[in-house]
């Protein structure tokens, strides 16, 4: 008799942590494995931040628990990183953060999810969205978008998808793993949709910060006051400030909503660590300098890697906009070197070039696989010669 829980039988692992550990894993076994799986900032976090995090360890302020939904200093800091950044007001009450944008979202889920309710999330889409709605009773219904229409779910797609169950409509832009952006006028749309049908819209903007050669992000919350209304923003200082180990994620929306999660979480993580909050009003209010520093090395990297990936046989790519993933499709590469399925692919191009990339499959993509570009420039180009090697052979 196994005595583990339906619900974790029917999940997955996360599949950018597991494709991560294994390169780890080979590396501590000598072999010379190129990372290029995680999506995570190779920098280290900005010393001003370091500062005050260890300011608050010294004076005792990081001893003690937090209420759940955060110290009222750092939804200060959140509400005012709203008005600079989104360019509207909001109050205390619609802030809440938690252990991380993931696990912000999973308490998400949690508060507003019947069995049964449906969650529109347009795929290829980061590995975690479809195991959460499931872990919280609800099913997930992903609407699949081509590479020629640069990825983006169109209304009358999810027109076609929604039901008399639908909840939810998730969106993240800039996209993990495709990196685009939407554009105002497509968001508007959307977000009238939403509205019109009175669903809750998911906006996760954890790369928000993170866009290149011009391109702009806009907030859909910030839009109309009905589509804000709508709207939850998923944020965190993860990616924009390098700090994805201190676990830092906020959720900012309809103050019932945002009560709901302080309940999950007063219940489940306590409070995110107070170290990592106190650390977090700093990113937040401190000095920006380093986030366009690492903005600018993350553009440069893309430009210089984009085209020579382009050039790789078999391999067709969009050029991303924002985020630090590039997701080639591999079809053709992968009949030229006689591969049916893309993970068996991605296991190859590691077992003989030694390159760890993520299999599209965990996306919910089956002829794509994913870069991240988020390490430095070396390992990177010579990432892209192993690869060439490898589909030269
Ligand atoms: N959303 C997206 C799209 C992501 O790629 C990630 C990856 N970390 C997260 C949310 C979660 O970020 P974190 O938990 O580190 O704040
Ligand atoms: N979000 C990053 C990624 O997609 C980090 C790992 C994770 O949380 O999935 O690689």
């Amino acid at each position: 008799m196994t005595k583990l829980s339906k619900r974790v039988l029917a999940m997955e692992e996360s599949v950018t942590l597991a494709a991560g550990a294994r390169a780890k894993a080979l590396k501590a076994e000598g072999r010379d494995i190129l990372e290029l799986t995680l999506g995570q900032p190779d920098f280290v976090t900005p010393k001003h931040i370091q500062e005050a995090a260890i300011a608050s360890i010294k004076n005792g302020s990081a001893s003690f628990y937090t209420i759940a939904s955060g110290l009222a200093e750092l939804k200060e800091a959140i509400r005012q990183y709203m008005e600079n950044f989104y360019g509207y007001k909001v109050t205390p009450d619609q802030v809440v953060a938690g252990a991380g944008a993931k696990y912000v979202l999973y308490a998400f889920f949690a508060a507003v999810l019947n069995p049964k309710d449906e969650v529109i999330i347009p795929t290829p889409c980061w590995v975690s969205y479809v195991e959460q709605v499931k872990m919280n009773e609800g099913v997930p219904v992903t609407l699949m978008t081509s590479q020629e229409n640069h990825f983006k779910v169109t209304v009358e797609q999810l027109e076609a998808a929604r039901t008399d169950k639908t909840k939810v409509v998730l969106l993240n832009s800039p996209s993990n793993p495709t990196g685009i952006i939407y554009e105002r006028h497509e968001l508007e749309a959307i977000g009238n949709w939403a509205v019109k049908h009175d669903l809750i819209l998911l906006a996760d903007d954890i790369y928000s910060r993170l866009v290149y050669n011009g391109a702009k992000f806009t907030p859909i919350s910030s839009i109309s006051e009905a589509i804000r209304k709508q709207t939850v923003v998923i944020n965190g200082v993860s990616k924009a400030y390098a700090m994805t180990g201190w676990r830092v994620g906020y959720a900012v929306g309809d103050s019932d909503i945002i009560k709901a999660m302080a309940k999950i979480i007063s219940q489940t993580t306590s409070n995110l660590a107070a170290v990592s909050q106190y650390a977090a009003i700093e990113a937040l209010t401190g000095s920006q300098d380093s986030v366009e520093q690492m903005r600018q090395a993350f553009e440069e990297r893309l430009n210089t890697i984009y085209p020579l990936l382009a050039e790789i046989p078999g391999f067709k790519v969009v050029k991303p906009q924002g985020a630090f993933y590039l997701f080639p499709n591999v079809k053709k590469a992968m009949e030229l070197k006689g591969y049916t399925d893309v993970t068996d692919f991605t296991a190859a191009i590691l077992e003989e070039a030694e390159v760890a990339l993520v299999s599209g499959a965990g996306f919910g993509a089956a002829e794509n696989v994913r870069l991240s570009y988020a390490t430095d420039m070396t390992t990177l180009k010579k990432a892209i010669k192993r690869l060439n090697s490898f589909m030269m052979k």
